[in-house]
């Protein structure tokens, strides 16, 4: 591990969001500073949502009255609850845990753990959020590529194991960085919820 002395580190992507002048940059975040390759979506720091990467809020249980927020998500507006599309069986939805900005989500509606459990209509219309989601990314962000795929069972690494959810995480060259690895945390450099609202628009129509 390299040790580099803070004034060192590269700033990139740092830029102030309309409406944010109001925005306080906390000093943790300045000392720590950032890297990455810019890609085509607005950052901004924002420091509530530390609250998430620390998985405050969490569900506590397996079942779909202990807190499961992918059963609650679909009862909230659009914004409130990140989503970006909703089909009959399945929606799409922003992931509060970004392994990186545009981390999509596509969820059935059913609280259902496993992935040979689903009826034909919830996994091709699965199947069809996760094309959409990819035509999204690629709109809107311009992303190069994709991890697609699922963690069934916590011991695969499920956060949520007993409803199952396809990650969408579009990537770009040169977008991992030094954040996860040495300070075991992760940058999250935008308001989810413009994020949201900028794929809503790029959702593409049936
Ligand atoms: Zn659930």
């Amino acid at each position: 591990m390299s040790a580099e002395p803070e004034e060192s580190v590269v700033q990139q992507g740092r830029e102030d969001a309309p409406g944010a002048g109001n925005e306080r940059v906390p000093r943790y975040e300045e000392e720590r500073g950032g890297a990455g390759t810019p890609d085509n979506f607005q950052r901004l720091w924002t420091p509530h949502r530390m609250a998430y990467i620390k998985g405050e809020g969490r569900p506590t249980g397996a079942g779909g009255d202990d807190g499961c927020p992918f059963c609650e998500i679909p009862d909230m507006s659009d914004e409130e609850g990140l989503v970006v599309s909703r089909g009959e069986s399945v929606f799409t939805v922003l992931n509060l845990y970004p392994y990186n900005s545009g981390h999509l989500m596509v969820v059935p509606y059913r609280h259902v753990a496993d992935y040979a459990d689903l009826d034909r209509p919830e996994y091709l219309e699965l199947a069809t959020f996760t094309q959409r989601s990819l035509t999204a990314l690629r709109k809107c962000s311009g992303a190069q590529g994709f991890n697609v795929g699922m963690n069934l069972g916590l011991v695969a690494g499920a956060g949520i194991a007993a409803h199952l959810h396809q990650h969408v995480v579009p990537r770009w060259g040169g977008d991992t960085n030094f954040m996860p690895v040495v300070g075991h945390t992760r940058v999250l450099p935008q308001l989810l919820r413009d994020t949201r609202q900028m794929l809503a628009d790029a959702w593409p129509a049936a």
